[in-house]
């Protein structure tokens, strides 16, 4: 067993500080305030080759791992898990099932772009009516002259405001079954489809928008890897990605937690430091081991995709371990500070409003725990 990070992953971990600290810090402001996230990022993203670490250099990404992955996750989250959010949606949602199961045009036409930041991504999964239940899915793919239309809707989708290709799932048979589900992709703008821009409490910075489809035609060359029925693409993805959003929770931990541990040094109650009181100590401890926690088991679920034996329910319990420790630790970092918690010139409360989205994207935590109560044996 070796719990240390390679020469490698510390490098990666320096890059993305310092384009945090010297490039992307400045914008933070704006984005949050404006919810508008600066284009130009993924340019910059895609020049550092941080779009696609975790993909093998031979596909056209940076040849490193997962664990790589988890530690710029880390790192954007630590700074505004807005942007981490968008990197997410591209990075992960919107290229790895093309990655994993495209063709090779559509590698070489949407993947390839995509990891150099030339192309940005997203992923439409959700629906108006059921996020949890994606099997039951509405939107329906018909049958057209050369390829298929596209009919339904699409809600809370990453990064649909400003992608220039989403994958987007549908059903090409009433069935409930996997088969009937299939990815389709769809380059934008695309005629018939209509995207409208979200307000959000949480990860302003990033980009969400609610997806109208009303025959949008998608040509056979789109459908990915030219085969219907790629449901279980979706799931694997899904699995994988929900250990990446734990290392963004973990890094929004870590921020919420070092904001209050910086004011418990600094902000003096009756000429005694707060964390002086046993109280303040005791929440900043704890807050302290719960994020030892995450991080072991986040890098634990970064070590088994990189072994390539990843199961959906590990990748349940180290998302559902890791999104509510950010939550938890965010709004103890809250209460540290008192009244100045709920101030904006503190990160706490953003990040606590952040951190709430991930309890809820990638599959709640309530579907999280239906997960890992089937893989005990249960059935409800
Ligand atoms: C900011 C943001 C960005 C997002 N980005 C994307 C994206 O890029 N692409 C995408 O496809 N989706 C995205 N989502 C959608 C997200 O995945 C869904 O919101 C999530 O899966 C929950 O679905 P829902 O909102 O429809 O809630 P519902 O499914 O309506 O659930 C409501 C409540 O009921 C509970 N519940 C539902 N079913 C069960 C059950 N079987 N057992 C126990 N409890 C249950 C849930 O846990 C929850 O508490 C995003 C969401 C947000 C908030």
């Amino acid at each position: 067993m070796d719990f240390s990070f390679s020469e490698q992953h510390e490098a990666v971990r320096e890059t993305v500080r310092r384009l945090c600290q010297t490039e992307h810090q400045k914008l933070v402001a704006a984005a949050e305030e404006n919810e508008v996230l600066p284009r130009e990022v993924f340019a910059r993203w895609g020049e550092l080759g941080l779009l696609g670490v975790r993909y093998p250099e031979a596909d056209g990404g940076s040849g490193l791992d997962k664990v790589s992955d988890c530690i710029v996750r880390e790192e954007l989250s630590y700074m505004s898990q807005g942007f981490a959010s968008s990197w997410s949606a591209h990075s992960h949602l919107g290229i790895w099932p093309i990655w994993k199961a495209g063709t090779e045009e559509q590698r070489r036409r949407f993947f390839r772009p995509a990891v150099q930041g030339r192309k940005i991504a997203g992923f439409a999964l959700s629906e108006p009516d059921g996020g949890s239940n994606i099997r039951a899915l509405k939107t329906r793919a018909e049958r057209a002259d050369g390829g298929w239309k596209l009919r339904g809707s699409k809600l809370y989708i990453t990064n649909a405001p400003i992608a220039d290709f989403l994958l987007v799932a549908a059903r090409t048979a009433p069935e409930l079954t996997g088969g009937a589900i299939s990815l389709f992709i769809v380059e934008l703008p695309a005629a018939g489809m209509k995207i409208d821009k979200l307000r959000k409490e949480g990860i302003r910075a990033s980009e969400t928008g609610l997806i109208h489809m009303d025959d949008v035609f998608v040509p056979d060359g789109c459908v990915l890897g030219a085969q219907l029925g790629n449901y279980p693409v979706i799931l694997d993805s899904l699995s994988e990605n929900r250990v990446g959003v734990a290392a963004n929770a973990l890094g929004m931990a870590r921020a919420a937690f070092d904001a209050a541990t910086a004011y418990a040094r600094d902000r003096l109650v009756a000429n005694k430091r707060i964390g002086d009181y046993q109280a303040i100590g005791h929440k900043l401890a704890e807050m302290s081991a719960q994020i030892e926690a995450a991080r072991w088991l986040v890098y634990y679920g970064a070590w088994r995709v990189d072994q390539g034996t990843l199961d959906s329910a590990t990748a349940a319990r180290v998302k559902l371990v890791a999104s509510e420790t950010a939550v938890s630790v965010s709004e103890q970092a809250i209460r540290v500070h008192g009244g100045a918690g709920i101030m904006r010139e503190y990160p706490v409360g953003r990040i606590h409003r952040d951190a709430l989205v991930y309890v809820i994207g990638e599959g709640t935590s309530e579907i999280q725990k239906n997960l890992i109560a089937r893989d005990l044996g249960f059935r409800f």
